[in-house]
């Protein structure tokens, strides 16, 4: 387990080569960026590409049961009203009104400190890895600055949403450390609002969607209508998604604008649900792994049933190991059958199916699979990245930087390097290799210094593997390159036809 000061410095590792190499940007930069906001450079849209497209092919085009769709980022106002997004879709918002800073109440922790059983004063502390220790630390601060003598509690650290109203101005505001600033938690609606047409008055208002969710439920029908579906069946979609976060947080984990990949599973209200929920569940875990997540890094957190919306009938998050702590990665939300039939009383078109057995229409049931596409990205960053020490061929000991990305989602899967770049025999086999290549994968061409220096290059851009072209290519039987692997470092000899046949097998 990695101490909390070696998980900041990996955060800060990963920030920094991420920008480093171009993999991820803060969005408008030159002005300074926008909190929430981020761009992805060459090596990150193709990074994000690649789970994209893993995702899509195991989930809609490697299934017969699951088909896929495009929905629009903004729909009609009725739908997240339908939804119960214009009315609950909020976070608890706590002002600070001296720094004007804000705060998520759930997120903000504290604690009163209490002396002899006697409570002297309270702390406070945004949420982290380490709440409870920073809290005991504060208590310890306070106590001593307020000179008093006896035995002191260890603190129970509380959230704010739980701050009972005459606790609120003796919290102290993190921003300031003073109490008196903090307002009660109010109801904050995360949901971007836009104006459609040229009036911009209430009529004209409209969202951009918080979830692709409901792109899902308001299509189910034209699905049905006009495709060969039966139950079981999903309907699955990648896209953007847009949430006004109180405070977005951890890079790429909690951004405003994301993107997420949901799959609808629509089941026989009868079916039973609780197996094909954890058949999801255990489908989700494979596929992470299927794409170079460690086991290791992985868990389930089971919601508790007072927890859950009402309509809910189970939720499970798998969970990964991410720097700043254990963190939601997927949620498998089985919802009944709450989506379709909101939407058949808002429209008043009925969502229903008819059962040819009983002869009785019914609204299918759904089980809920939805990710984000960013925090697949940021999971596999941190989970690949090390540092190591290695030895070159003069016995030099060198560090190098290399990230694990497995070869399904690494942005360049082959670097092909002519080892020197003014011989013509050798520059033409290794153009011509790059070019068959490219016709299929993503490569790079790298002609650019020692072949050692090319090698930390492309180990630091997660590429599995480099093939040299050098004078035994050209001038020995066999038409033979070195294949270099990233991880082992290990190089050896290998015919055109098996390089082909190895990303063949490895890239899929
Ligand atoms: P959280 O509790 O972390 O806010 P959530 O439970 O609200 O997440 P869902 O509404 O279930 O999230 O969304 C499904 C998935 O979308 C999440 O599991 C996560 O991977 C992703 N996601 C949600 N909000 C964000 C965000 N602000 N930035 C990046 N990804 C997000």
């Amino acid at each position: 387990m990695p101490s909390p000061a070696e998980s900041a410095n990996l955060m800060e590792a990963v920030v920094s080569l991420a920008k480093r190499r171009g993999f991820i940007y803060p969005s408008s930069e030159i002005y300074g960026g926008l909190n929430g906001f981020f761009d992805y450079g060459p090596l990150g849209s193709e990074l994000k590409k690649n789970i994209r497209d893993c995702w899509w092919n195991d989930m809609v085009r490697r299934r017969e049961d699951i088909v896929g769709l495009e929905s629009s980022i903004i729909m009609h106002p009725k739908v997240w009203e339908a939804s119960g997004h214009v009315a609950g879709f909020t976070d608890p918002l706590v002002d600070c009104k001296v720094s004007k800073q804000r705060y998520r109440a759930d997120q903000l922790f504290f604690a009163p400190v209490i002396v002899d059983g006697k409570t002297i004063g309270y702390v406070s502390a945004l949420e982290s890895e380490k709440t409870a220790e920073d809290l005991q630390a504060a208590a310890e601060s306070f106590k001593r600055k307020k000179a008093v003598q006896g035995a002191l509690a260890a603190v129970v650290p509380r959230d704010f949403t739980e701050a009972r109203p005459e606790e609120i101005e003796l919290i102290p505001s993190p921003a300031t450390g003073e109490p008196g600033s903090l307002t009660p938690p109010r109801s904050f609606n995360m949901m971007f609002q836009t104006n459609v047409g040229a009036m911009s008055d209430a009529s004209s208002v409209a969202y951009l969607r918080p979830e692709t969710a409901q792109g899902m439920f308001v299509d189910f029908k034209n699905i049905v209508d006009t495709t060969r579906v039966k139950l079981p069946f999903g309907i699955a979609q990648i896209g953007k998604s847009f949430r006004n976060e109180i405070t977005p947080r951890n890079f790429i984990f909690r951004s405003r604008e994301f993107e997420q990949m949901e799959m609808e599973y629509f089941i026989h209200e009868d079916a039973d649900w609780a197996k094909c929920h954890e058949e999801w569940i255990a489908w989700c875990e494979a596929w992470l792994k299927s794409i170079g997540l460690p086991d290791s890094h992985l868990s389930r957190y089971t919601h508790p049933k007072e927890k859950l919306a009402f309509y809910s009938r189970g939720t499970v998050d798998i969970m990964f190991k991410y720097p700043f702590g254990v963190q939601e990665l997927w949620g498998i939300a089985a919802r009944g059958s709450y989506d379709l039939t909101q939407h058949a009383k808002a429209s008043g078109k009925p969502q229903e199916l008819f059962d040819e057995a009983t002869k009785k229409k019914f609204v299918p049931h759904v089980i809920e699979p939805a990710v984000g596409v960013d925090r697949i990205l940021l999971a596999v960053l941190c989970a690949g990245y090390a540092e190591e020490d290695v030895t070159d061929e003069k016995g030099n000991v060198e560090k190098r930087t290399v990230l694990r990305l497995s070869p399904r989602i690494a942005p360049v899967k082959v670097a092909v390097l002519p080892l020197i770049k003014n011989k013509e025999l050798l520059v033409a086999r290794a153009k011509d290799l790059h070019a068959k290549l490219k016709r299929k994968y993503a490569v790079q061409y790298d002609d650019g210094g020692a072949i050692g220096k090319r090698y930390r290059r492309q180990d630091e851009a997660g590429t599995p593997w480099c093939v040299t072209i050098d004078f035994d290519t050209i001038e020995k039987p066999g038409d033979l390159f070195t294949l270099r692997e990233r991880d082992s470092m290990k190089q050896r000899r290998i015919t055109e036809a098996e390089l082909f046949a190895l990303l063949d097998e490895q890239v899929y």
